[in-house]
């Protein structure tokens, strides 16, 4: 129950998916309690702490930015560090947006196993969740309600004969990550492909990182899974919780939902101090060492 990091730094690299810009993306270990950390070796060293306090846009992706310099497309990274364990690292970056490589989080966790996870010295806590919470937005909703674990049950509806309705719920345990959730694309209509260009966005999607569906078929064949699409929203709110810097005790239950309802959450949350508390690690008999008021707890908000 102590905090983690990864043993040694490992590389990827690949094409940002909204960008289409060639960026290597390098994870380094680190030492200093600081959570997970951007770092933009092309723009002067500047560091985004992966924080909801840096979320500037989350319009098709997430996008962190600090002092004018962002970091786009995060949360494929986030989901996989979080799902895997690891605490503290920095991420850094040869450009503006992760690289999407297969449009999952499969490399990013392939990456991580072979980088190795490495104690630290400081104990590791969880954010629980003590009361509901909800936000509703037209036909969208989330809530959040108190449970031991991460759970996340997710609804997704288009107006699409091959997308109408999926469901799905996961226990976001590391391995039913990496098995479950880790290899589902993210996924687009070929119908909005040209729309999305005119404006910057999908310039590096293509076969090889996205899920294209067609009015009839899925121009990619096979599909990694019946109902990969919804598994992906799953990744992405796992990707986007994580900014929350902690492992957290809650299920999350979406209907058509996207990035800009999962940080909103978060935000909401951390509004709201009487809705969670801060745990310490738990003792052989099952309760726990410590409890935190959020006031005390030094989050990174
Ligand atoms: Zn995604």
């Amino acid at each position: 129950m102590r905090q983690t990091t990864l043993k040694r730094q490992i590389s990827i690299s690949g094409m940002g998916l909204h960008s289409g810009i060639p960026t290597t993306l390098t994870l380094l270990p680190s030492y200093n309690g600081k959570g997970i950390v951007f770092r933009r070796t092309d723009a002067g060293n500047i560091e985004i702490p992966a924080s909801p306090r840096y979320v500037q846009s989350t319009n098709y992706a997430t996008r962190l930015a600090r002092n004018g310099v962002v970091v786009e497309t995060v949360e494929h990274i986030l989901a996989a560090l979080y799902a895997c364990g690891v605490d503290n690292a920095i991420i850094e970056l040869t450009g503006p947006e992760v690289p999407s490589v297969d449009g999952s989080s499969e490399p990013f966790v392939t990456l991580i196993e072979e980088a190795g996870l490495a104690e630290l010295p400081s104990p590791r806590t969880t954010l629980r969740i003590i009361k509901p919470l909800s936000i509703l937005e037209d036909d969208k909703s989330i809530h959040i309600y108190p449970a031991r674990g991460f759970h996340i049950t997710y609804t997704i509806e288009f107006n699409h004969p091959l997308l109408a309705f999926q469901k799905h719920t996961a226990h976001i345990t590391r391995s039913q990550f990496t098995t479950e959730i880790a290899p589902a694309r993210t996924f687009g209509f070929l119908r909005d492909v040209e729309a999305l260009r005119k404006i910057g966005l999908a310039k590096g999607g293509s076969l090889a990182n996205a899920i294209v569906i067609a009015e009839d078929r899925v121009l990619n064949g096979d599909l990694r899974f019946e109902n990969e699409c919804v598994r992906h929203k799953i990744l992405d709110l796992i990707g986007d919780f994580a900014l929350a810097g902690k492992p957290i005790d809650g299920h999350v239950v979406v209907h058509k939902g996207g990035h800009h309802m999962h940080t909103a959450l978060l935000q909401l949350l951390f509004s709201r101090k009487d809705a969670y508390e801060i745990v310490g690690p738990v003792r052989p008999d099952g309760v726990f060492h410590e409890v935190f008021t959020p006031a005390s707890a030094a989050l990174a908000t």
